[in-house]
């Protein structure tokens, strides 16, 4: 093995294998020793309307509405949009009769055809009178606080988003809910540490909340609508958040090509909003200098040196009996420790869907119009679990410990 091709191994390895990690030691440490530096004005209960876009939601859309109005927060404060485009099934009949006999606030706001989650969210937001607007996907379910504890933060003005975390369901046993469980502890802990720090450039559509007079719009040609908006929020000098007491449910799909397709999926959109975004990467925040490169070089970067440092790898364990020794050793060690197993799933899964998401993006699939996941449309009810919170005496600083469950590796 050449001295240069050695050396070439040793540098990928830095930035595939080095990099990544030290970001993820450093953002521990911040979870855990700051706070989120907000200025909150509690009492204040804004009203909000929420929009719930739905395409082909008939299964999930009772359930969806009756978990928005088991909220902690004022119901004369709350008005609800179901924007549908153009589903086949009964979505917004259903919509519509919950309405009717729970006499709640709300409509339903039809679309004929089809355009794409954020032509819907616009629409929604052109009929919506709150105060605050708050997005949410229809298969997901909210922790009854989760509403009042993220209109809380945007009682700060500095901050334009929040959004929160995500609780994944777990079919225990299930291959792929327990890769999911690791790869969401691993992305919780960067999300709360980018947003104590500033701003995670990353929001999840299950709930995110803006001021109305903030938010001028969803841009349709990018499939990110939360990541998107999240972005914008920062270019206009305002903060987007991520709370760890905003915690939303939603269950993982079990077969592996349907997850392979959602998170591709998703990385794409993440992909297509980023790029939109590009020029926050010059920007004048700690954002832009340390947490939106980052990302950026996480997301759209450091995937193009996967396959070449595994070949590499290859090579280098086939022609060295040492490195051999020292690689297999090194990979048991990961296996055994819960915590570097999860990086390490986290970073083989990630790695590969990026991947495959940009390839597809190249390709110029850009896929705003998707297929949905049945299977993350149970047709069961799911009995959600409680929350232990633990709340302290200075709100800012953290405001509740995460929930046990989600804690574990
Ligand atoms: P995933 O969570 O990334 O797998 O995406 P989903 O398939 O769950 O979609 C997120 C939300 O957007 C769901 O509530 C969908 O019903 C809704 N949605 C998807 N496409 C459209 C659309 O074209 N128009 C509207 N109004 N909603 C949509
Ligand atoms: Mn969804």
């Amino acid at each position: 093995m050449s001295p240069l091709l050695q050396a070439l191994w040793i540098s990928l390895g830095v930035a595939q294998l080095g990099v990544p990690l030290a970001y993820l030691v450093v953002m521990r440490r911040i979870v855990s020793s700051r706070n989120y530096h907000v200025n909150l004005n509690l009492g204040q209960e804004p009203t909000v309307s929420i929009l719930v876009p739905t395409y082909n939601e008939a299964g999930v859309i009772e359930t969806k509405l009756e978990n928005i109005v088991r909220s902690d927060y004022p119901r004369e404060k709350v008005e609800i949009i179901v924007v549908d485009s153009g589903s086949s099934d009964n979505t917004s009949e259903l919509a519509q009769n919950f309405f009717k006999l729970s006499g709640w606030k709300g409509m339903v706001v039809e679309e004929a055809e089809r355009k794409g989650k954020p032509v819907g969210l616009n629409l929604g937001l052109k009929h919506s009178s709150g105060e605050l607007v708050c997005i949410s996907d229809a298969e997901c379910q909210w922790d009854k606080e989760a509403l009042r504890n993220a209109v809380k933060y945007l009682s700060d003005p500095s901050i334009g988003s929040v959004s929160g975390v995500h609780q994944p369901l777990k079919s225990p046993g299930v291959l792929s809910s327990e890769i999911e469980h690791s790869y969401r502890s691993v992305y919780r802990i960067l999300r709360i540490a980018e947003s104590k720090i500033h701003s995670t450039p990353l929001a999840e559509g299950e709930i995110q909340l803006f001021r109305r007079r903030e938010l001028t719009g969803f841009d349709p040609t990018v499939g990110g609508d939360d990541t998107c908006a999240a972005l914008c929020m920062i270019e206009k000098g305002l903060r987007a958040i991520s709370a760890q007491d905003v915690v939303f449910f939603e269950p993982t799909p079990a077969a592996w090509q349907s997850r392979l397709r959602q998170k591709t999926r998703r990385g794409q959109h993440i992909l297509q909003a980023f790029l939109r975004h590009k020029n926050l990467l010059f920007g004048r925040s700690p954002f832009s200098h340390f947490i939106f490169p980052m990302e950026f070089y996480l997301y759209a970067v450091n995937p193009l040196f996967f396959l070449p440092f595994l070949a590499l790898t290859i090579l280098i364990l086939a022609t060295s009996p040492l490195i051999l020794y020292l690689v297999t050793a090194g990979t048991i060690l990961v296996l055994l420790v819960p915590d570097l197993r999860s990086g390490a799933i986290t970073y083989v899964t990630n790695n590969l869907t990026m991947l495959l998401a940009i390839l597809q993006e190249l390709r110029g699939e850009k896929q705003l119009r998707w297929k949905k996941i049945d299977e993350n449309r149970p047709k069961v009810r799911i009995e959600l679990p409680q929350l232990v919170q633990k709340r302290c005496a200075d709100p800012g600083k953290h405001p509740f410990t995460l929930n046990p469950l989600s804690e574990r590796g």
